[in-house]
């Protein structure tokens, strides 16, 4: 049963009925509910280590991906081929259309990102939203591991929600009310694989040219586009009605923003 023929209030209920749920429980309700209609979208951040590490102990695991932007670190690589050497996962890896990189970086250069937030959110919607809507073509579902307290623009994020941004699926969250102490107890506790550029004082990982090292007490995206202090730091792949996209069918996501990728 997709969003489209899912009430609003049913999400309402949904979201109400697993508001205190823990996070394998919401996973093992989306996993049986969307089976074979639901992807991880997975950015090997430290929460997409944690739900890695859960919905690997489920049976019927869904469909991960992963989008390589082409600017990832090499820390981000790493940690990909050591999941799928931990896990004997496969990790669907979905990559910007050849085309559209070759125009963006012969006509605007292949930094043009720091120049304006305009040009920012043009290789953010070419290297990862557009990405992301091929990816997520077909399915019901998705789950990623967004938090409330990631940035001001996800405080009110539920664990169930429908996703206005992409056709109206069903968008499952089930770490929304975990801390970033809450993450790495578990990856200590459950000797989680994380991305080495974390020891390093990165608490968000996007693209290494558009991330750096924050200072102690900092907002952990503050090192996402570092450059624009005063820009929003999404980029477009976690919009929600109130960004004024409505109820948009999928493909016509043309907001050119960026997820804790
Ligand atoms: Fe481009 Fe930077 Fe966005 Fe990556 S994070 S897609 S390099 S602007």
């Amino acid at each position: 049963m997709s969003l489209p023929t899912l009430a609003r209030a049913t999400i309402d209920g949904l979201s109400e009925h697993f508001s205190q749920a823990p996070a394998e429980t919401i996973l093992e309700w989306a996993l049986d509910k969307f089976r074979g209609r639901i992807g991880y979208s997975c950015s090997f951040g430290a929460e997409g280590m944690v739900l890695i590490d859960m919905l690997s102990r489920n049976r019927q695991p869904p469909t991960i991906f992963t989008i390589d932007t082409g600017r990832l670190p090499q820390q981000t690589h790493d940690l990909i081929q050591a999941v799928r050497q931990r896990y004997g996962l496969t990790i669907h890896v979905y990559v910007p259309q050849a085309a559209a990189v070759q125009e963006l970086v012969s006509l605007r250069g292949p930094n043009s990102f720091y120049e304006s937030v305009a040009n920012r959110k043009e290789c953010c919607h070419i290297r990862k939203v557009e990405p992301l809507e091929r990816a997520l073509r077909g399915l019901d579902a998705w789950i990623t591991g967004l938090r409330r307290d990631q940035t001001p623009d996800r405080t009110r994020i539920r664990k169930i929600e429908r996703d206005p941004g992409h056709g109206n699926i069903v968008k499952v969250m089930p770490l929304a009310d975990w801390t970033w102490e809450d993450v790495w107890t578990y990856i200590r506790a459950n000797d989680v694989p994380y991305n080495k550029l974390h020891d390093s004082g990165y608490p968000s990982i996007g693209c290494a040219p558009c991330t750096s090292a924050v200072a102690a007490g900092e907002d952990s995206r503050s090192g996402r586009w570092w450059w624009e202090r005063e820009a929003s730091k999404e980029c477009g792949l976690h919009l929600t009605a109130e960004d004024g996209i409505g109820d948009r069918p999928r493909g016509e996501n043309t907001a050119l923003h960026e997820e804790d990728t």
